[in-house]
């Protein structure tokens, strides 16, 4: 996933809530790590019952879910074959690593970003073994277990893999290379979690230079989202593994975002994705609930709403198991050099296999002809 960073606006909503804010100053509790960590004060407020809840031994392994028709994230807590774990965190699927460490973290650690992404992880694998069942295939498994990295603070390159740019706020699924270069098949993929954090206002903003105020919401910006805690988040990278083989890792492209927003909000149970307010100083929520209008030009480029939205209509339309198990079937027929143009043939091609009737292919091809209609000279399906 990928957002923006840092608005005007964003900044006079801080500006507005200094006022609630400033009756204490939150410390740095653990739950928002890495140097020159500048945590938002209306955030930390508002999930301190939950972040308390959260670290509480007696909770661990602890992860964080919504309840059905609830607005607030909960604690659980779970444990792996009946038994509380111990040891490195690691099994067939995955392994987990503390920033750029090679030593696998252990359980003993009592990490709770690492329990939670341990949990959901497993959430999704449980999902793509119904899928597979439902495609009656196996979907991707990786050679080697996939290497996930929290609390990461460093961009990725390829060669030296960790470089000195700073990063944050986001989360992200390597090596994000184009697979007819680089990639091998048997090559090792990694999920980093970035740290949530507050960044300094832009140089020329007198506020971020000022002994006792810039490190306040005067002096900085930002959107802190503490990706590793946001299950949706967490679902959302593991399907850019199961899409790997079709789409590659390229990111920005709107069919391999589109798929890992549906398929990472199909197993968040509803559509949206975020939607974890208490970890993030914006809400980061996108709804993909609404029926989505034609195709802009935007959309055919870049990744949005559209694509999402447009397989919410189609899962509403036709039903969980049939749409979900159509869209993988038109996602084989794709590749990393797909655009969205492509989509419309494909999903066609893979409702024609006998599992949609007559009527709901002709109401399917009109559906498609309306969404994905020629526009601003480009050629439509
Ligand atoms: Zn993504």
């Amino acid at each position: 996933m990928k957002f923006v960073l840092l608005s005007a606006a964003h900044v006079l909503v801080f500006l507005a809530s200094i006022q609630i804010a400033s009756a204490e100053y939150p410390r740095n509790d653990g739950m928002l790590s890495g140097t020159e960590n500048i945590p938002d004060l209306v955030d930390a407020i508002n999930s301190r019952v939950l972040t308390k809840d959260l670290e509480r031994p007696e909770n661990f392994p602890a992860y964080l879910y919504k309840p059905k028709g609830s607005s607030h994230t909960k604690v659980g807590r779970y444990f792996i074959g009946g038994k509380y774990p111990t040891g490195p965190i690691e099994c067939e699927h995955l392994k987990m690593h503390l920033r750029q460490s090679d030593e696998v973290l252990t359980w003993e650690s009592h990490n709770t970003a690492a329990s939670n992404v341990y949990y959901h992880v497993h959430r999704a694998i449980d999902y793509y073994n119904w899928l597979s069942s439902m495609v009656g295939e196996q979907i991707n498994q990786e050679k080697k277990p996939v290497g996930i990295r929290l609390e990461m603070d460093v961009d990725w390159a390829m060669w030296i893999k960790f470089t000195k740019a700073e990063r944050h706020n986001t989360s992200q699924t390597f090596p994000d290379v184009d697979p007819d270069k680089w990639g091998t098949p048997d090559e090792e993929r990694e999920i980093w979690f970035f740290v949530p954090k507050r960044k300094y206002m832009p140089p020329y903003l007198i506020t971020r230079w000022i002994p006792g105020i810039k490190d306040t919401v005067l002096g900085t910006a930002g959107f802190p989202l503490d990706a590793a805690r946001v299950p949706t988040i967490i679902y959302h990278e593991w399907t850019h593994l199961m899409t790997r083989p079709y789409l590659g890792i390229i990111h920005d492209s709107a069919l391999n975002e589109g798929y890992s927003d549906y398929y990472g909000s199909v197993i968040g149970g509803g559509p949206s994705m975020g939607d974890t307010e208490e970890f993030s100083t914006m809400p980061y929520s996108r709804d993909f609930s609404s029926a989505p209008d034609p195709a802009t030009k935007k959309d055919l480029v870049e990744p949005g709403n559209f694509v999402p939205r447009f397989f919410w209509s189609l899962r509403k339309r036709f039903g969980a198991a049939r749409t979900d198990s159509m869209l993988w079937r038109a996602l084989k027929l794709l590749t990393p050099k797909s655009e969205l143009l492509d989509l419309p043939p494909a999903i066609l091609k893979a409702a024609s296999d006998g599992t949609f009737a007559p009527d709901e292919i002709t109401d399917l091809t009109k559906r498609l002809q309306y969404l994905f209609a020629p526009k601003n000279g480009r050629k439509g399906s």
